[in-house]
């Protein structure tokens, strides 16, 4: 019960000190908190959101919601959104309960207008079962087939659009549940070195991070956040540090982003890019040199190259990760090349596919003309993310492409706490809410 053995003062002077450290790295917090602890504890809400916190909608009270109907869930949101305006606290987003939704949480939160959720959890297999005993093992075991969560072996930890338009984020795991409850770590030392594997393993992957942490953890968690908030401070690539708001607004800004390819000449092709001037465009296998009227001229080595742009096409420090150079997203960019350096799909490829493409970057079009393109693909109807993204990167073609992220990021990292209790009281009223909705 220790947890919760907090007075609302004390948790709030933890909470503020721990949003000045994250501010001063420019790290805003989200904290998705239940509605009716905003109704119970306005103010220090209230001093919390002035203070730099952003707060969202963890519910209405603390409760499995797949348990309620559709209309029911309905009515739960829509009361928690009156409390939310009533004390004027800001929202855009949503994340579940016990991480627990339904088809019928989507339907309803889009009836309620909500921009984002991040309820699906995806688990980061860095746990290594040799530094656990078999009791601890079991424990974590059990929470990870409680959460369901999607595997990174085959999936790419982004948000994504769902059918009804509702940006989806995922929850990094293993969480603060996992790495305290399951896994009874309590050394600083430690959570240090699980949060960094996890940060460094995103990064590579230029993927998202969450970390989770409930605010009556903060204490056990601080040095680990704070070590990669500085860390990220001297690396080569930027790292976005982002609300989860921010991250559904991108991304919905990103879904637009569109590029117009025209073959000017023969083998010669200008790239316009329709997109935010934030947006992160790349390219690769594709040199730089100036085009003329005689036609193309290298850029020195050999006097000629294959795959040739124009210099004022890329921005003062091109390289970026891996093969991959920033390009000027304002300028045209020329490329000299065989082929349209973009993905050809057939027809015959599934939606799911297409869409997948497109949402990772991709530039794409649909074409049953194989030969036109540096990449094609034919008759891809289920598949595994990664085993499709490495098919693409290890082809040495020309290639230009949206990054995930903007500001030519490489990667995300998120600081968000589920808020469930202040305080000891909150926490038998979560029992009784929980026992009296089943
Ligand atoms: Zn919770």
């Amino acid at each position: 019960m220790n947890r919760f053995n907090f007075t609302p003062c004390k948790l709030e002077k933890i909470l503020g000190r721990y949003i000045d450290l994250l501010l001063k790295y420019n790290a805003i917090p989200t904290f998705p908190i239940t509605a009716n602890i905003v109704d119970r504890y306005p103010e220090t809400i209230q001093r919390l959101q002035k203070r730099g916190a952003v707060f969202e909608i963890h519910g209405y009270v603390h409760i499995d919601y797949t348990r309620l109907s559709l209309k029911q869930q309905e009515e739960h949101f829509r009361k928690a959104i009156e409390i939310f305006q009533k004390y004027k606290i800001t929202f855009s987003g949503f994340r579940a309960p016990y991480t627990r939704w339904n088809d019928d949480t989507m339907e309803a939160l889009k009836t309620n207008g909500f921009m984002w959720d991040s309820s699906y959890t995806m688990l980061l297999d860095i746990i290594d079962k040799k530094d656990f005993k078999k009791k601890q093992w079991d424990a974590y075991q059990k929470a990870v087939r409680l959460y369901t969560p999607g595997k990174v072996a085959k999936q790419v930890v982004t948000p994504r659009i769902m059918k009804n338009g509702i940006v989806e984020i995922p929850m990094t795991l293993p969480d603060d549940e996992i790495v305290v409850d399951r896994l009874g770590i309590r050394k600083q030392q430690i959570v240090k070195k699980i949060l960094w594997t996890i940060f460094k393993k995103t990064y590579e992957r230029g993927e998202f991070f969450g970390v989770q942490v409930h605010p009556e953890r903060v204490t056990l968690y601080r040095p680990a956040i704070e070590r990669i908030l500085k860390q990220v401070e001297v690396f080569n690539l930027p790292v976005w540090k982002a609300t989860l708001k921010d991250i559904a607004e991108w991304w919905i800004e990103k879904e637009k982003f569109e590029a117009v390819i025209k073959e000017t000449q023969t083998n010669v092709y200008a790239i316009n890019f329709k997109c935010s001037k934030r947006a992160t465009v790349l390219a690769k296998n594709i040199e730089t040199g100036h085009f003329d009227q005689a036609g193309i001229k290298g850029n020195g080595k050999n006097g000629t190259s294959r795959f040739v742009a124009d210099p004022s096409s890329f921005t003062e420090s091109a390289n970026w990760y891996g093969k991959y150079k920033l390009v000027n997203s304002i300028s045209e960019l020329k490329v000299h090349s065989d082929k349209k350096p973009i993905i050809g799909i057939n027809p015959n490829c599934s939606d799911r596919f297409v869409k997948f493409l497109k949402e990772d970057g991709y530039i794409v079009e649909i074409t049953k003309t194989a030969d036109n393109y540096s990449i094609y693909f034919n008759g891809i109807k289920e598949f595994d993310e990664i085993e499709i993204l490495k098919q693409i990167e290890k082809q040495d073609v020309p290639l230009v492409r949206f990054w995930r992220w903007p500001w030519a990021a490489r990667s995300v990292f998120s600081i968000t706490g589920d808020v469930d209790a202040l305080t000891i009281i909150d926490f038998w009223g979560r029992i009784v809410e929980t026992h009296f909705s089943n």
